[in-house]
């Protein structure tokens, strides 16, 4: 009787905990979704915000920006039992409740900040707002790995939009795990949209619409060329979704005179370009090749730019050399011209102080070409040591296995460690420790020399005739 009783106890207690670990199971399993829908008036000056919450407990929301406060009015919880109205303090919304299966209602003010922000422009013959989406997008700080922020734009037939988020239906968005407060891009109103596709790679383009003598089969040539240039690294293109926006700004003396990488919400880009301009000036620009090229790192702290600018920088003229566009000597013509500039520029300080405080300094080609010479150097070294079965093309291709997309912002030495760890070497914190605080540039003649690069009256000459020339022409070809 008693082992009896004790077995149904037992019993009991196994399908209690089966039920118990079953039901844990499922709710792994069950996605929390908080659903955003989102509307815009015909004149682009409110943006009309509903977020139905899912079931998890939270009690602040936060958006990217401390004047987003500002722009967001007619802020109302309801809760099934009542509405209540709420404001928020500058990037911040404390609830005081339980916001989970709530939904909540609020509208941002988007005339106010196109009046405001240098960000925002108004293309000639269309009209277009451009807003960081961080900047209204109200949310909970932190996510719970089954917990998802869906968003879906229901815009007028006539408004676009353009969104770092990746598309998951015909106009909803999973917005990624990037930090609330990381810088983002985005766009609305008149704006053609395509998207291209490059080595699993989508590239969601948005322009302006309207005419511009640059076309727009041309324009997307462009980015689509530029793109396809960096999977000549290792074969496919860092990230598998990336947003570019761009902006034309009228006539310049170049066809892209600014662009840039944004992380917020996945990997963005904005170009800055003048319209007028041939395509052909567009394709040899190396501006398109230098930013796509920062995917290949995951961000990188601003205080260490040499190492994240210093990356794309090394690779920009390679890849042009590697796709065509420029010869073998072309490409090291540029590279030598590159490092002289760098070097010229020298506040006579060391690349980790001037990095660090460039604000005082200023000194961009100097901290840009100080950290491609040490990716250079980098490079030479591991296919030097190891016969050519190392390069940082395969180092890089390491990182993007492991660490991208990346969701947080990494240390430049923390990289550089990671990066020796993958390639089993000490090469990356060597070269670290070797010039990171020393005011001299890292490549002088000598090192040109080892490499079959003669430099003239700043001409430079390639000899097969030196004991790493066959590294140099191995790293514009592109053999790993
Ligand atoms: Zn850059």
């Amino acid at each position: 009787m008693k082992t009896d009783r004790m077995g149904t106890h037992s019993f009991l207690f196994l399908i209690l905990t089966h039920f118990l670990l079953l039901t844990h199971f499922l709710y792994a399993q069950d996605k929390i979704i908080h659903h955003y829908t989102v509307r815009i008036s015909e004149d682009l000056q409110t943006l009309y915000v509903e977020a139905c919450f899912g079931n998890i407990a939270f009690y602040h929301l936060y958006a990217g920006s401390n004047l987003s406060a500002a722009n967001t009015k007619n802020i109302r919880l309801n809760n099934h039992f009542k509405t209540r109205k709420y404001s928020a303090d500058n990037y911040e919304l404390a609830l005081h409740q339980n916001a989970a299966n709530t939904t909540l209602y609020y509208e941002f003010d988007l005339g106010q900040v196109k009046n405001r922000s240098r960000w925002n422009s108004s293309g000639k013959n269309s009209q277009f707002l451009r807003i960081p989406p961080d900047r209204w997008l109200w949310r909970p700080l932190e996510l719970e790995e089954n917990e998802e922020i869906h968003v879906t734009f229901d815009f007028p037939k006539n408004v676009y939009y353009s969104v770092p988020w990746q598309k998951i239906g015909l106009h909803t968005h999973l917005i990624d795990r990037t930090p609330y407060n990381w810088p983002s891009a985005g766009a609305f109103g008149n704006l053609a949209i395509d998207t291209i596709s490059v080595s699993g790679c989508k590239l969601a383009i948005a322009a302006p619409g309207g005419d511009y003598p640059l076309k727009r089969k041309d324009l997307l040539h462009w980015i689509k060329n530029a793109a396809a240039s960096v999977t000549n690294l290792y074969g496919s293109f860092p990230v598998k979704n990336a947003q570019v926006i761009i902006i034309p700004i009228g006539q310049k003396n170049e066809p892209v005179p600014f662009g840039m990488a944004i992380r917020g919400g996945g990997f963005s880009l904005e170009f800055y370009i003048d319209p007028s301009r041939p395509v052909e000036e567009f394709i040899a620009d190396w501006t398109a090749t230098h930013e796509l090229s920062h995917s290949l790192l995951p961000y990188i702290n601003r205080g260490q730019m040499w190492l994240s600018e210093g990356m794309a920088t090394y690779y920009q003229y390679i890849l042009m050399g590697r796709d065509g566009r420029l010869t073998e000597t072309e490409a090291w013509q540029r590279i030598y011209n590159g490092f002289q500039k760098g070097k010229d520029n020298s506040p006579g300080k060391s690349v980790k102080i001037t990095a660090e405080n460039m604000r005082n300094y200023h000194a961009y080609p100097f901290v840009y070409w100080t950290g491609a010479a040490l990716m250079l150097k980098a490079d030479v070294a591991l296919r030097k040591n190891s016969h050519s079965r190392k390069s940082l093309d395969r180092v890089l291709k390491q990182i993007q296995d492991r660490h991208i997309p990346a969701t947080r912002t990494w240390d430049g030495r923390e990289m550089l460690v990671e990066m020796d760890r993958l390639a089993q070497t000490s090469i990356f914190m060597d070269l670290y420790k070797k010039y990171i605080n020393v005011t001299h540039f890292p490549v002088d003649t000598t090192y040109w020399k080892e490499l079959g690069v003669l430099i003239s009256d700043g001409e430079v000459q390639l000899t097969a005739d030196a004991p790493l020339a066959h590294i140099r022409r191995q790293i514009i070809r592109g053999q790993k």
